[in-house]
């Protein structure tokens, strides 16, 4: 079984479908998960969900799906996000508006436990090192652990500390030591490198496959343009920040 991991695809459709291109160029997906923030940032909120719902995503709530219905203040927000906060949450239908309501803090599926920011803040703990890994492991009945909301990608490994993926992706092998994991950002990557990150968990094979892949950036970008939504976020894809 495969399931394609990912994280912050941030309304970024053309990003999506790319990384969902990209993992099932090597053999068809089993299942999805999304571990928070859908939507907010991008140009296409509905046609992300709509694509992710087709595949029967798993899916928990980020601090911008939360934002986008109401469930948080986007006081926590800077002027930008917040903008474009509100512009995402006049986008969407009913049926949107109540998947992102219902979407659960944390979840456990197989050896994982899936949480946008950390196991102690689910919503705004930002996890950027070893010791936050460790104090994430401490925190859930599972083995692994899987998180999102930095947009940066990595793995933890216990006794070894923090890896980052070289240009061709990290494969992390599963049932040797405790893993906390980020599979990066869709949408909207923060490391420098302007690709697409997801991940690709191989049951099978028992590993962990962090990846990247291009997508047409300029495409998304003329998107945000034509909804208005703030400069500032449309230049930063082309960097990755
Ligand atoms: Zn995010």
């Amino acid at each position: 079984m495969r399931t394609l991991i990912v994280s912050d695809i941030h309304s970024n459709i053309v990003a999506l479908d790319a990384v969902i291109e990209a993992a099932e160029e090597e053999g068809p997906l089993d299942g999805l998960w999304c571990l928070g923030d859908f939507v907010g940032y991008g140009p296409a909120p509905m046609e992300c969900l709509e694509r992710l719902w087709e595949r029967e995503v798993i899916g928990i709530c980020g601090n911008h799906d939360a934002a986008s219905v109401g469930r948080i203040d986007t006081r926590d927000f800077n002027p930008i996000a917040a903008e474009a906060n509100r512009w995402t949450g006049e986008q969407l239908t009913d049926a949107a508006r109540g998947y992102l309501e219902d979407l659960p803090l944390q979840r456990v599926e197989d050896q994982f436990t899936l949480v946008h920011g950390s196991p102690r803040d689910p919503i705004w703990e930002y996890v950027f090192g070893y010791p936050q890994a460790i104090e994430a492991w401490e925190r859930v009945e599972t083995s692994d652990v899987l998180v999102g909301h930095s947009h940066f990608q990595f793995s933890c490994e216990a006794g070894r500390g923090l890896e980052q993926p070289g240009p061709d992706g990290l494969i992390a092998p599963l049932g040797i030591a405790r893993l906390l994991i980020n599979p990066g950002s869709v949408g909207q990557p923060r490391d420098r490198d302007p690709r697409a990150a997801f991940a690709i968990y191989d049951d099978e094979a028992r590993t962990v496959h962090l990846r990247r892949a291009w997508y047409d950036i300029a495409a998304t970008q003329r998107a945000m343009a034509g909804h208005g939504l703030p400069e500032p976020l449309i230049s930063r894809l082309s960097a990755g920040r």
